[in-house]
């Protein structure tokens, strides 16, 4: 299949955000009515968009959700974007309630900090937290069609994957299924917001937010479809060792997703390719897996829930998570801004791809 035969330019639905909410939506997607309630404290600040509708009609599931996206900051396309991606995933809807609570602290500073109105000058901030409404309402990893968004692509790996883990395209009983008729609604909601409202921009950074691996808080550079380092491992090195000289006391593993799993169908690894053949400009992907094992080594009880395995169920410890990126958050917004001062140029890309095969890949 072509890279991007399903792409259609950007065409926005008429109705407003809040049309799709009524009470029992909002009971389904509490995120929702986090999100109602931004627009409305923001004063006017966060532009909404509804980019599409997914009719859901699955015998647990009959309602129509909007595919939302917020942005604020700098409209004019000189500026570089920061985006924040959560809920690919619908039973970690952590990831999605972690950049609620960023912009809502964003959302509240614009009203008081002169310095941060400034900075709205200088950065385009978009917030993309619920892009799979059918699994996060549904409570399930994949969205309603039974397809895992993040082995949906068509990337295939180029080496063996694991059993299932690694994308399976047998039946949507099975947990990792890819799907067989190219990209889902949601993936193109992503794929076409990123195409139209990010890539024209002169440098763009996306962090997407995942729970549910190990006992630490990662944070992964792609591929996952091949262990050899992507095309831009200099510009991701160069972030790395900026974050651990501004902050050599954090508890991140920076690292490349392939350093753990290769799998079929990653959505990154679709968007680096896009981004290859039809934008120049630098385009860095992160993904943070954030380490629920932590969460369930604390309570055991949560092992028992398929939830608790993907999400802090104490509130002390919710309350913990969303306090607990705020500082990355910040470092990656302030990157995006001054990223002519250290992306790769000419003089030190070389040794910055060395260091960085040195450091990850050896
Ligand atoms: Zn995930």
């Amino acid at each position: 299949m072509p890279l991007d035969s399903q792409v259609e330019p950007m065409t926005f639905v008429s109705r407003s955000f809040k049309d799709y909410l009524n009470d029992e939506v909002e009971r389904l997607l509490p995120e929702y009515a986090t999100i109602a309630q931004l627009l409305a404290q923001s004063d006017g600040l966060l532009v909404t968009k509804v980019y599409d509708v997914v009719d859901y009609t699955s015998k647990q599931l009959k309602h129509k959700l909007p595919l939302v996206g917020l942005s604020f900051g700098c409209q004019q396309l000189r500026a570089p974007a920061i985006t924040f991606v959560g809920g690919i995933h619908g039973i970690e809807r952590i990831g999605s309630q972690v950049i609620l609570s960023y912009l809502h602290t964003l959302v509240e500073r614009a009203k008081w900090d002169s310095n941060f109105k400034h900075l709205l000058t200088q950065v385009r901030f978009n917030f993309l937290p619920v892009i799979n409404p059918g699994g996060m309402a549904k409570g399930t990893r994949a969205n309603d069609n039974g397809v895992d968004l993040m082995r949906n692509s068509p990337v295939d790996a180029k080496e063996k994957v694991p059993w299932l883990v690694g994308g399976q395209e047998f039946s949507r009983r099975l947990p990792w299924y890819r799907g067989k008729n190219g990209l889902e609604r949601e993936n193109l909601f992503l794929v076409n917001f990123l195409k139209t409202e990010c890539l024209p921009r002169p440098f763009n950074l996306v962090i997407d937010c995942h729970s549910g691996f190990g006992l630490n808080d990662r944070i992964w550079i792609p591929y996952a479809y091949r262990r050899r380092p992507p095309k831009k491992v200099a510009s991701y090195f160069a972030l790395y060792q900026l974050w651990q000289q501004t902050y050599p006391h954090n508890n991140y593993i920076f690292e490349p997703q392939s350093k753990h799993y290769i799998t079929h169908g990653d959505l990154w690894d679709h968007i680096a390719k896009v981004v290859k053949y039809e934008f120049q400009k630098p385009f860095l992907s992160l993904t943070l897996e954030m380490g629920s094992w932590n969460w369930v080594k604390k309570r055991p009880r949560q092992l028992f829930s398929y939830k608790g395995l993907f999400n802090p169920d104490v509130e002390h410890r919710w309350n913990r998570v969303q306090r607990r990126h705020l500082v990355l958050f910040d470092f990656l917004t302030q990157a995006t801004i001054s990223y002519l001062n250290w992306l790769p140029n000419k003089k030190n890309k070389k040794s910055l791809r060395h260091s960085a095969v040195n450091h990850w890949y050896r």
